[in-house]
């Protein structure tokens, strides 16, 4: 290939597109190399036995920003949506579902704090979404749009009023268990709002930080507007192919099945990328859509980098917790309490918060939970097409499951499918027996199969340490790496990760507004 690109993207993961895209729109000429054969990274349509697809890693659009569909113009290119606003209801193995946005048999007390708590929270998710829709500035400060940033998120804080302020900066570092307790008495409602807060995160709603997480959780909603929870017609890789024909239509090349194996370097700065097959393309600017580890320690070197650099990244922590299990089942199953609207929505199994902090615990032992606390889509019900006729895929994601299945990992895998398998029965009576394919991808093989850092949601934990200002690095910010010419624009970056490409669309502003803009 003799073309010089102004851009090379490093990995088709909806991030590296979303970057892609608006580079291209902005007039440069980008080329983006992907390494497996299909774009959309973790958002991604698998077929996992004959007939039976499912959204592959992430399966429900729930902080899709509507401005990126718009933007974008991803109708245009083919992305419908089966199914909005979808419900969320909390499983009971005895009673009714309980709608999360309007439950029933509260007692007095919960009833009457619920909405108002709720709307509370939301507030601070709103405050939070602009956080999560600024580029994190330098902390000199020094350049006027970024005073401007914070001078404008000050402003926000400022008007939320004294007492809410003061109740943000009391709750904002405490953990969801004491704060969920702190304001509600019904455990299977505090089950279901816990987890949400712990979704994708390495916590258990007793660790520090998971207001954080939920706040963000809830702020991402908040972008997502009137589609609220949503599925993709055809699965999440319907979503990526739709911004993958966006990308092609704006003049963007991507190339699938090339893998890069090096970013090449001229008088110490970002000149191309080397593929496995040994060829050179060479770019003003190499953008990397991938971890942080893989970019920086085995794309680009150690070598390349100072020794401090080094260690921070190789302190980076990027281990998912969260496994996904697909199922091929022959008929449709009964789950207790749900009735046809519930079913077609999200379903939690989180009954109390002492059952997630307790499915939580065994993983900090590398260990597998004993009763998973799980996330449960039929997509087949709003999109038939998945399946054969008659028939449906389940798709769960199950928390906690560690990256490392300890010394025997295959005994471990077997146990945790027979743990996920009690759990499912316990609510849905019956359902093994309608068992006709099963796919269970631990952290380590959704790493292998989708390509996702650390098989983690965000490609690297969403904590203080590793938030805003700090992520991926503390001093490595604006996506732009210490070595001129490098940028990172993958869910690695602030604001992480979710199906909602506001890392990639932060890395192309950056890029473009920076004063090496090729
Ligand atoms: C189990 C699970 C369930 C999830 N469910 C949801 C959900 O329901 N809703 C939601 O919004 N989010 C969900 N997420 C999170 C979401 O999937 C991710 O945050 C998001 O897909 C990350 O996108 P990305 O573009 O930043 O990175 P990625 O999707 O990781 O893309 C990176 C790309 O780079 C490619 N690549 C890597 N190395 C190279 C190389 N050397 N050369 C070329 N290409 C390379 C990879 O193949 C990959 O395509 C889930 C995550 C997990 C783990």
């Amino acid at each position: 290939m003799n073309t010089r690109f102004d851009a090379i993207v490093i990995g088709a993961g909806h991030n590296g597109l979303a970057c892609a895209l608006d580079l291209a729109r902005a007039g440069r000429k980008v080329l983006v190399l992907e390494a497996r054969d299909q774009v959309g990274g973790a958002a991604v349509t698998r077929s996992f036995a004959p007939g039976f697809s499912v959204s592959g890693c992430a399966h429900l659009l729930h902080a899709l920003p509507q401005s990126m569909v718009q933007d974008f113009g991803l109708q245009s290119h083919g992305l419908l949506l089966a199914a909005q606003a979808m419900p969320t209801h909390a499983l009971r193995p005895d009673g009714p579902a309980l709608a999360l946005h309007a439950p029933s048999g509260l007692n007095a007390a919960d009833a009457q704090a619920y909405t108002p708590f709720q709307k509370r929270m939301q507030g601070f998710g709103a405050l939070v979404a602009h956080l999560l829709k600024t580029s994190p500035p330098q902390l000199s400060l020094t350049r006027w749009g970024e005073r401007w940033a914070m001078l404008r998120l000050a402003l926000r804080l400022r008007l939320m009023g004294k007492s809410a302020m003061r109740e943000l900066l009391r709750i904002g570092g405490m953990n969801v268990y004491d704060l969920l307790d702190d304001n509600l008495a019904d455990a299977p409602l505090k089950g279901a709002l816990a987890f949400d807060a712990c979704l994708g995160g390495e916590y258990g709603p007793r660790s520090p930080g998971t207001v954080l997480t939920w706040l963000y959780r809830l702020a991402g909603q908040q972008g997502a507007g009137n589609s609220g929870l949503s599925q993709v017609l055809g699965g999440m890789g319907a979503f990526s192919d739709a911004l993958g024909l966006a990308c092609t239509a704006q003049g963007v090349q991507i190339r699938t099945g090339l893998a890069v194996q090096n970013i090449l370097t001229r008088d110490d700065k970002a000149c191309g990328v080397r593929l496995a097959d040994g060829q050179e393309i060479e770019a003003a600017i190499v953008v990397s859509g991938t971890g942080l580890k893989h970019t920086l320690l085995e794309l680009l070197g150690a070598a390349q980098l100072d020794t401090g650099t080094v260690r921070r990244v190789r302190h980076f922590r990027a281990r998912g917790l969260v496994a996904k299990l697909h199922l091929g089942l022959s008929a449709l199953p009964a789950f207790t309490g749900a009735d046809a609207a519930a079913l077609r929505g999200r379903l939690l199994i989180s009954p109390s918060m002492d059952y997630l902090e307790q499915a939580f615990n065994p993983s900090k032992y590398r260990e597998i939970p004993e009763r998973p606390a799980l996330e449960i889509s039929i997509p087949t019900l709003n999109d038939p097409g998945l399946a054969p006729e008659g028939k449906h895929v389940l798709s769960a994601l199950v928390q906690f499951v560690p990256y490392e299945l300890g010394p025997h990992p295959q005994a471990a895998r077997a146990k945790l499918l027979q743990n996920i398998f009690a759990v499912l029965e316990n609510h849905a009576p019956g359902l093994g027996a309608l068992v006709e394919h099963c796919e269970l991808l631990t952290p380590s093989d959704i790493e292998r199969e989708f390509g996702l850092a650390g098989g983690h949601w965000h490609q690297g934990a969403l904590s203080f340490d590793q938030f805003f200002i700090n992520r991926p690095l503390p001093l490595y910010q604006q996506y732009q790496s210490q070595l001129p010419g490098l940028w990172m624009c993958g869910a690695a970056c602030h604001p992480g990760g979710s199906v909602m490409g506001l890392a990639g669309r932060h890395a192309a502003r950056a890029i473009l507004e920076s004063r090496s803009a090729p």
